[in-house]
């Protein structure tokens, strides 16, 4: 499909949902301008999500603040974007301009976040279905490369919505590979129209196979493009402000598809803005090891010490194979890590030593990683697995309780990505919280702890979720989006890029 045909799939969904007037441009950057700008009201306290609303009788209220309280018939009173109260139900005010009486049946958490993601694989599911890392990617690379500014668009859309569904809020996504017309812009914009609350990470690769690096020539950047873009998206979306919803972080991809130069320069421009984080790919695999002492006669951690990567303002996906040395180098400059149980599985990488991690002070939040190796963008399920996969590389069931992998879904989340305004319920927390069907025909039997049920049973969706004080899921349906659409659209375009 040609760029301009791609750009009416792109368009006729855009008035589909009606997230873009008719006649609006269609370069990537003006529309996600449009699309952020439309969240600004909800921010300042205007519509849509203004005023007050009182989610009152909820089942077991989950706060995940500092005493990790949990209320039974609790309620949340949200004024605006931002938390008021969190309480029992007879304790907060009995109305408000919205009101949620979740009549003892559902029970609330914070909303999940996700720190790794690439939102563009749900296009290649199961391609390459028993392939490790290095050959998998290998396979991957030329049908990425085809890629447009629409397909960017519609698979963000859907990796989100499935994300809203399985009870995340935040999420970050790691786009490393542009190709055609496609840019950060494009899921920026995809992300503001769905109503998530979004960390862009603008990725990278600039080492070629000609160069020693894994990716084919063709789809890697010069670096001189890749830094200009860098700072365009962060001067034009980073938000570091309490509850925004954009904030930007720059990914040069991993140590076998970037220069040691990138590295460096990214750290330099990320940190000449309040709030701009790091993050790459670190220590997934053995091969990933091997080419690391090979290229650079470094263990992953020096590595990054050596690039100005050793800081509180990074965090790495999978840290598979840490040693104990370089665990206690993360703990101590605050470096965190996005835990992707799945996708390690998935790809044969191996058991992260988490309990050591958290135990040595390592910030550690959930990835379900890109939707071509796990493949799936379910987070609570996620959290199940982390807890499964804990267990048995322990052989302990200390390895990681349920209750702990709700707290690295939520809590830990939030660390890794640098914020204090999402993670817990709590008076000036931002207003992002879900629901969950305690009377589910799959917690029959689970009444003796519904708040483990979450993580120990089949819990795959939430009944409500609220980002930002608006609800983006009512009853198990998402209310920014037609869902059926955008997968029909998707699924079209996942089609034509593999064809
Ligand atoms: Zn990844």
């Amino acid at each position: 499909m040609s760029d301009s045909s791609a750009g009416v799939t792109r368009r006729s969904f855009l008035q589909t949902t009606g997230a873009v007037a008719a006649g609006a441009p269609l370069l990537g950057s003006t529309l996600a301008r449009e699309a952020v700008a439309r969240l600004g009201p909800q921010m300042d306290g205007g519509a849509p999500g203004a005023g007050t609303l009182l989610v009152k009788n909820i089942h077991t209220l989950v706060t995940m603040d500092e005493d990790r309280r949990e209320i039974r018939d609790g309620a949340l009173f949200v004024r605006d974007n931002v938390i008021e109260a969190v309480g029992a139900t007879n304790e907060l005010p009995a109305t408000a301009d919205d009101v949620l009486d979740l009549k003892g049946r559902y029970l609330v958490t914070p909303g999940l976040i996700n720190t790794h993601h690439h939102f563009y694989q749900v296009l290649t599911r199961v391609i390459k279905p028993d392939g490790t890392l290095f050959p998998w990617l290998k396979t991957l690379y030329p049908i990425w490369a085809g890629m447009t500014s629409g397909d960017i668009y519609l698979s963000a859309q859907l990796a989100a919505a499935e994300l809203m569904l399985s009870g995340c809020t935040t999420s970050s996504d790691h786009l490393y590979i542009l190709p055609n017309d496609s840019s950060i812009d494009d899921e920026i914009g995809a992300l503001a129209d769905i109503g998530m609350r979004f960390t862009a990470v603008r990725g990278s690769m600039s080492i070629g196979e000609s160069d020693g690096g894994l990716p084919p020539d063709s789809v890697v950047e010069r670096e001189p493009d890749i830094l200009k873009d860098s700072q365009r998206l962060i001067e034009t979306y980073h938000d570091n402000s309490r509850h925004s919803m954009v904030r930007v972080a720059l990914g040069p991809c991993s140590p076998f598809t970037i220069s040691e130069g990138l590295m460096r320069d990214s750290a330099a421009l990320a940190r000449e803005y309040e709030g701009v984080r790091l993050h790459t790919h670190l220590a997934e695999n053995q091969d990933d090891i091997a080419y690391s002492r090979e290229r650079y006669g470094m263990r992953p951690g020096e590595w990054t010490e050596s690039v100005d990567w050793l800081a509180g303002d990074v965090w790495h996906a999978h840290t598979v194979w840490l040693n104990d040395e370089e665990i206690g180098m993360f703990a101590r400059a605050g470096v965190g890590a996005a835990h992707c149980p799945c996708s390690n599985m998935r790809l044969a990488s191996g058991a992260a030593p988490i309990r050591k991690m958290r135990d040595a002070g390592v910030k550690v939040g959930l990835g379900v990683d890109g939707s071509a190796s796990n493949d799936t963008s379910n987070l609570i399920q996620e959290a199940r697995q982390a807890m499964l996969l804990a267990r048995v590389r322990e052989i302990d069931v200390s390895g990681m309780t349920a209750r702990e992998a709700l707290e690295i879904a939520t809590l830990g989340g939030a660390q890794v990505l640098g914020r204090d305004d999402i993670g817990h319920l709590a008076p000036g927390m931002s207003a992002d919280f879900v629901a969950y069907d305690t009377l589910a025909n799959d917690w029959v039997g689970a009444h003796a702890d519904p708040v483990a049920a979450v993580i120990l049973c089949h819990t795959d969706s939430v009944s409500f979720s609220f980002i930002n004080g608006r609800k983006v899921v009512d009853e198990g349906r998402i209310t920014t989006v037609d869902y059926d659409v955008l997968a029909k659209q998707t699924r079209d375009a996942a089609i034509r890029l593999s064809s």
